[in-house]
């Protein structure tokens, strides 16, 4: 049985009142939620709360360290390789919102080379010598490799001047 004195403290969104009652409780989302129907204490409205986990997805690092993906690290990695280029904060955070989208819709471990390959595509678009400095700034882009590729993958179609 659930203690249902822990679960009160929810607000009714119908009368504002400040508690309610849990009058059903069962898994949702094939157990990756609990599905709450409550019942405020004044009005007797009746509302669905979900409880999840914050869904957090883990990235496999070239040097094999695994650590949770942090929207904010690439962020600033992003702010670090786009410095006095022309690119507003917004198109950063954009960019960034784009990519944790699609990162946060899979499940499991997740390559960074596969967080690089989205950020390239993202900034393919908005700014290529930030992409360039990008590839090369990007902890797991250090590779040469990677950056002759993303060179040789840019050298056909646009031409660079800073
Ligand atoms: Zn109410």
């Amino acid at each position: 049985m659930e203690d249902h004195r822990y679960h009160r403290r929810m607000r009714c969104p119908d009368c504002g009142f400040e508690s309610s009652h849990v009058v059903d409780s069962r898994p949702s989302e094939e157990g990756s939620a609990i599905r709450r129907r409550r019942e405020c204490e004044t009005c007797s409205f009746r509302f669905t709360t979900y409880e999840r986990t914050d869904h957090i997805r883990r990235v496999r690092k070239r040097n094999g360290q695994v650590e949770r993906f942090d929207a904010n690290k690439l962020k600033a990695g992003l702010r670090a390789a786009l410095a006095e280029r022309p690119v507003t904060d917004v198109m950063i955070s954009d960019v960034v919102r784009a990519i944790e989208t699609r990162v946060l819709s899979g499940t499991g471990q997740i390559e960074s080379a596969e967080i690089g390959a989205m950020v390239m595509d993202q900034l393919r678009d908005v700014d290529t010598v930030g992409y360039l400095r990008f590839a090369s700034v990007y902890e797991d882009f250090e590779g040469v490799e990677d950056f002759e590729q993303a060179l040789a993958d840019l050298g056909d179609t646009v031409e660079i001047a800073d």
